[in-house]
């Protein structure tokens, strides 16, 4: 039995989740599965307790919480998060169309929809 510590991961609510897998792809360690219709952890070891899930839910399903869990693993997350990043599709900021990969993008929830935003446009979101 894997010695549990006390600390941060995602906390899925299944009876907000819809099955619409946008939160899967986010996780670069592969920690979520759609399982019989249903976001899950698959295995708690590939949750690393970021959140960058969060934004992407339409129905506010996933939060993160502190709780007893296996420590998060590196070196079983490393295969994983390698083999993704080899058929990554780049996203765009909803604003302005610039990819991920000239600029960082963060997402944000406005009027009912998930989107990704770039530095470049964020302050004009914040300060009108
Ligand atoms: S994004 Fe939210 S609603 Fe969609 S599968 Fe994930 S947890 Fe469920």
């Amino acid at each position: 039995m894997p010695t549990t510590i006390n600390r941060q991961i995602v906390r899925i609510e299944e009876s907000l989740c819809n099955g619409c897998g946008l939160c899967v792809s986010p996780c670069a360690e592969g920690a979520i599965q759609i399982v019989d219709g249903k976001a899950r952890v698959i295995r708690e070891e590939l949750c690393d307790g970021a959140g960058f899930c969060l934004g992407v839910c339409p129905t506010g399903a996933l939060t993160i919480e502190v709780r007893e869990a296996v420590p998060f693993d590196h070196d079983a997350a490393a295969p994983i998060i390698a083999e993704k990043q080899q058929n990554y599709i780049p996203q765009h900021c909803f604003n302005c169309g610039t990819s991920e990969d000239q600029r960082a993008l963060l997402p944000v929830r406005q009027q009912g929809r998930s989107e990704w935003v770039c530095t470049r446009c964020l302050p004009a979101l914040i300060h009108g």
